[in-house]
């Protein structure tokens, strides 16, 4: 049912090897050292994935990308996702891959000119602001940011934090209540924000598990003071910004589901070989033990169903649209997210002492990844949607 095509298969098969030569040696210096020093390496290994047509995978041909559908990325998210620096080395990494959808879908020709087509080519990047501290990021109708007019400008003045990639973002797409009266829904709308405007200033990239984090992988603190930016800097129309952002959020999630299931087929990989290697007493290993026996078969059904479910979710998308296929979007948001934690703590766990060390990238998965139970709606919030839908059916 969810077989890709042969085409499809070379392509993946030509990205696994990509992943497996080019980009899985680089974790351990990601793993050990920071983001910038590491940047040569990473500009290096961007080139040639360009170079080989690796570049954009879920971007439309006209605009420089593969034209892979939603189904087809999801199958290369999977493989980029079994490495924490895939995505960015294809330029398809979070914020920025929500941020070209929406530039490509809202953006003014001067806009794209502008902002989209140096994204696109991965010379700049960019980062999406709208969660605030002091409001629940849960509902995102109830925010204090404001952008006021003024002649032909806006002013933007608002705090926001855990803006994913602030720190060295070349612009900030901003949500803000343009209409306080308006219906709560059309109150806020969506601006572009260059980070170089008088009055943006990031506070600090906020510690993460132990983790202050640097560029890409970091996420900011942000207070907008009195910022001016002409009022063409709007994406779509004013109060657009709630509609707009759950646009972004539906084939977002399969991108993020997807990577999950990339990063639990590596831990699984990782726990089944070094069970079979590991012995607890001469000739005696890890493997013959019944408990890592139940991981092992545990964690295989689960990734299945995950991955399963989640492909099932993308063809829908494709074929009816994300507001179609919004249960199985949010059942797959906290499942998926849950085999993951799951998962990852088994691979840990088998690991001992080993699995919470930086020699692998499960401690890292581990610290970054329990907020996929939190980002993009938290698992409660998804499964107090998609229940109340069902038993309306059931009223
Ligand atoms: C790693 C990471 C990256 C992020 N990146 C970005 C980004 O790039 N840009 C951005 O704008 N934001 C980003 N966020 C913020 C994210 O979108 C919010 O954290 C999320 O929307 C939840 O909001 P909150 O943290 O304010 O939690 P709250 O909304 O305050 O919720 C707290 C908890 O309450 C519970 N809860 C909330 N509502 C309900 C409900 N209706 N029913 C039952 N329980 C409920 C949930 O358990 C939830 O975890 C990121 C967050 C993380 C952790």
């Amino acid at each position: 049912m969810f077989d890709a095509s042969p085409e499809l298969q070379m392509i993946l098969s030509t990205i696994r090897a990509f992943v497996e030569e080019e980009i899985v040696p680089l974790e351990r210096p990601f793993l050990d050292q920071n983001f910038a020093e590491l940047w040569p390496q990473l500009a290096e290994k961007r080139a040639k994935a360009k170079s080989l047509g690796l570049w954009l995978p879920q971007i439309p041909m006209e605009y420089g990308g593969m034209g892979l559908s939603l189904v087809e990325h999801g199958y290369v998210s999977e493989i980029l996702g079994r490495t924490p620096l895939g995505h960015y080395v294809f330029n398809c990494q979070a914020p920025d891959a929500g941020n070209m959808e929406i530039l490509i879908e809202h953006g003014t020709p001067a806009q794209k000119e502008r902002f989209l087509e140096p994204l696109l080519a991965g010379e700049i990047r960019s980062c999406f602001s709208m969660t605030e501290p002091e409001h629940p990021g849960s509902n995102p109708t109830w925010m204090s940011t404001t952008a006021v007019h003024d002649h032909n400008d806006y002013i933007i003045n608002g705090h926001k934090w855990f803006t994913t990639g602030g720190d060295g973002a070349a612009f900030a797409i901003v949500m803000a209540v343009t209409d306080p009266q308006a219906a709560k829904h059309k109150r806020a709308s969506q601006i572009i924000v260059p980070t170089d405007t008088p009055g943006f200033r990031l506070v600090r990239n906020t510690s993460v598990m132990g983790e202050r984090g640097q560029g890409w992988a970091s996420h900011a603190e942000i207070m907008y003071d009195d910022v001016r930016v002409p009022q063409s800097n709007l994406l779509g129309a004013e109060g657009a910004g709630f509609a707009i952002a759950q646009e972004r959020l539906g084939p977002g999630r399969i991108h993020h589901c997807m990577r999950w299931i990339g990063i639990c087929e590596r831990s699984f990989d990782l726990m089944c070989s070094y069970a079979n290697l590991r012995e607890v007493a001469p000739g005696r290993p890890l493997a013959d033990q019944q408990t890592i026996q139940n991981w092992v078969a545990e964690s295989r059904a689960e990734i299945n169903a995950a991955r399963l479910m989640t492909l099932d979710a993308a063809h829908k998308i494709d074929r009816e649209g994300s507001y179609a296929a919004r249960d199985e979007i949010s059942i797959i948001k906290f499942y998926v997210a849950g085999v993951l934690q799951r998962v990852l703590d088994r691979a840990i766990q088998t690991h001992g002492a080993m699995g919470m060390t930086d020699e692998l990238p499960l401690a890292y998965w581990f610290r970054h990844e329990r907020a996929a139970r939190i980002y993009d709606g938290a698992d409660e919030v998804h499964k107090r949607s998609v229940s109340r839908r069902i038993l309306q059916r059931y009223g």
